[in-house]
């Protein structure tokens, strides 16, 4: 299990080297965004945990490399930045999860196994739980094979759900993916959005729904 961490703090670098290690991986590791991508090139990681303050360049800017290399490996992003713009530009970017400074290590270590599990979602653009596919390069959803139209907010709210996993999303973070449209948001529009992708996904009887996880935010998951 070989991952590549980019991290330019040498103490963090150490830390996390160490715990990773400790739990029977094998740890690479670069500080700047310039050896981080000869490392890529070189090596089939099966995961890269990526800092993005980097003294060289701004670490998304390997993720866009990854991603512009059409390579699959999973992505995890460490952000110090407290905007949600970083996390979601991070998301529209192809990172697969996200976790803020300062996290908690075994937090870290949970997340990077969810990735190594899931080694299909990132190919090809192609996000895949139970019956409902999204093609996020042609933006298309299939669900039990049927293209489903979505509107483009409804289309980014299922991606993040669907990278997200079994995870959930704070309705802040919604909200501010809402804003990324430039549009003006009205204070129930996440509520309006959630009701209308749940109303979609029924009808197209997917099987997955949207569960409301009261004053914090949602959560996708298998129906039951
Ligand atoms: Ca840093």
């Amino acid at each position: 299990m070989r991952i590549l961490l980019v991290e330019d703090n040498s103490r963090l670098r150490a830390i996390i080297s160490q715990a990773f290690t400790g739990n029977g991986f094998a740890v690479d590791t670069a500080e700047c965004a310039a050896d981080a991508e000869a490392a890529i090139q070189a090596i089939p990681y099966l995961a890269v945990i990526l800092d993005l303050g980097l003294p060289d360049r701004d670490g998304m800017t390997v993720l866009s490399f990854i991603r512009g290399k059409d390579l699959t490996v999973p992505v995890l992003v460490l952000t110090s930045r407290d905007g949600k713009e970083a996390v979601i530009d991070g998301l529209n970017r192809g990172a697969d999860d996200y976790l803020a400074k300062p996290f908690d290590m075994d937090e870290l270590i949970a997340r990077t196994r969810v990735l190594l599990r899931r080694p299909g979602r990132a190919l090809s653009g192609t996000l895949s739980e139970q019956n409902v596919e999204f093609d996020t390069v042609e933006r298309r959803v299939r669900i039990n094979g049927t293209e489903i139209l979505f509107s483009r907010r409804e289309l980014t709210a299922l991606e993040q759900f669907m990278r997200r996993g079994n995870r959930l999303i704070a309705k802040a973070e919604m909200e501010e993916s809402l804003y990324a449209f430039g549009d003006e948001v009205e204070s129930n529009a996440v509520e309006v959005l959630i009701h209308r992708l749940r109303r979609k996904l029924s009808t197209a009887q997917a099987s997955l729904e949207i569960h409301n996880v009261r004053g914090v935010g949602y959560i996708l998951a298998r129906k039951a």
